[in-house]
């Protein structure tokens, strides 16, 4: 169980929007708020003891993500990271062209960039998914012409948990833009990645890769933009040179150290906690299939994060699956925590051919490390008792 307020039973089923910070990553904070609060670029001892615990670091992480340290730039979450990562190239490779690709089940943070762009002239190709939301290399390399500049295809998906296989869209790109004759730019978006799947930088192949620390344990507010050694790249943020004048501002050395710890103990973790994760997935998935006629899983069977699962169920609305279950302790989302204040149905659930009606009716549970089997068994009587009184009260009935 996660927690107990007294009233009962508290299940927090909600990691992908944000997770608990771990106790570890908060206890090595605290000296950086207190005592050690100096500026990294003073030049005096408190400045340089915030210096070096910044750059011990930005050591660690780059060896956690398999990327030098010098290719790290701090920033203040995932949403900066998109933004500067699309703007940021997209700027500095002008002079190639204005074409960008991306895909139609981005984050906002990627796709709203893109939107932006278009209204400074900017070209942007949207590329559909299959039904389990994966990507078609072809699909890709079909759409790269003479003046594309930049791919970004997320790592793995936020609502439904589709994972893609972004090492071989590299290998095509770069044969791609080899006939073209200049560079093509690839971004991943791995914001529901890190932490949760293995990842080396160098061997995926990406120029760069965005990351957020409160996905992992980590405290808010801060997050990464991995970009390789030698890409162009224009800065968001300009001012005191911070960060090899890719981000500018003074750094936030708390969150950057609780980001470290809470990685390196998730990188620790990982393959223990996934074996557990993806064994408690997969019971709900199974359960809920088979207990609750018309319901459907959202995403791919395999290629899918440990901790995700989206639901469709015919003839319920999302929100009123989610009050019900708050009602009885389990905090889950109806898609993604962003547009869950929306009534719009979620952009991904269309792209994956989700009815209207049936996109409304999404449920996505994440699970994480705290989560037990109890928490499962209970989500799963409470759940599927819920869709069935709901489905026989007169208002839902045809
Ligand atoms: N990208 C993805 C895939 C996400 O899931 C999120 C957050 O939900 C973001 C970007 C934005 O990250 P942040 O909340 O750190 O701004």
């Amino acid at each position: 169980m996660n927690s107990d307020d007294g009233n009962g039973k508290l299940i927090y089923l909600d990691h992908a929007s944000t997770t608990p910070m771990r106790s570890e990553a908060f206890d090595a904070m605290l000296p950086f708020m207190r005592s050690h609060f100096g500026n990294p670029s003073s030049i005096h001892d408190v400045g340089q003891q915030a210096r070096k615990a910044v750059d011990e670091s930005r050591e660690k992480i780059s060896t956690l993500l398999g990327a030098r340290s010098s290719e790290i730039v701090f920033t203040s979450g995932g949403t900066e990271s998109d933004n500067a990562a699309i703007k940021g190239a997209a700027f500095a490779m002008k002079s190639y062209g204005n074409h960008i690709i991306t895909t139609q089940i981005e984050h906002h943070a990627v796709l709203h960039s893109c939107q932006q762009l278009e209204r400074f002239g900017y070209e942007v190709t949207y590329l559909p998914v299959n039904v389990h939301g994966m990507v078609d290399i072809e699909d890709v390399k079909n759409a790269i012409k003479p003046t594309t500049i930049l791919i970004s295809i997320m790592m793995a998906n936020n609502e439904i948990g589709t994972i893609q296989p972004i090492s071989e869209i590299v290998e095509e790109v770069n044969l791609k833009s080899e006939e073209i004759g200049h560079k093509i730019i690839v971004h991943s978006d791995a914001v529901q990645c890190v932490g949760t799947l293995p990842i080396d930088f160098k061997s995926i192949g990406i120029d760069m890769l965005s990351a957020s620390a409160h996905k992992f344990q980590g405290p808010r507010g801060i997050g990464l933009l991995i970009i390789k050694r030698n890409t162009p790249f224009e800065p968001l943020l300009i001012g005191g040179g911070q960060e090899r004048d890719r981000r500018s501002g003074t750094e936030n050395v708390p969150g950057i150290v609780g980001m470290s710890k809470a990685l390196e103990l998730a990188v620790i973790e990982q393959n223990e906690n996934n074996k557990k994760t993806i064994y408690l997935r997969n019971k709900i998935i199974f359960e809920i299939l088979n207990s609750v006629e018309n319901s459907y899983l959202n995403g791919d069977t395999h290629n899918r994060l440990p901790n995700n699962v989206s639901l469709c169920f015919d003839k319920v609305e999302g929100e009123t699956i989610l009050l019900g279950l708050n009602f009885a302790g389990i905090f889950a989302s109806s898609g993604s925590a962003c547009s869950s204040a929306s009534i719009e149905p979620s952009h991904v659930l269309l792209a994956i051919g989700r009815s209207e009606e049936l996109a409304r009716s999404a449920l996505r549970i994440s699970l994480g490390a705290t989560t037990e089997i109890e928490d499962i068994d209970y989500l799963v009587q409470i759940l599927s008792g819920l869709i069935h009184k709901m489905r026989s009260m007169p208002i839902m009935a045809d």
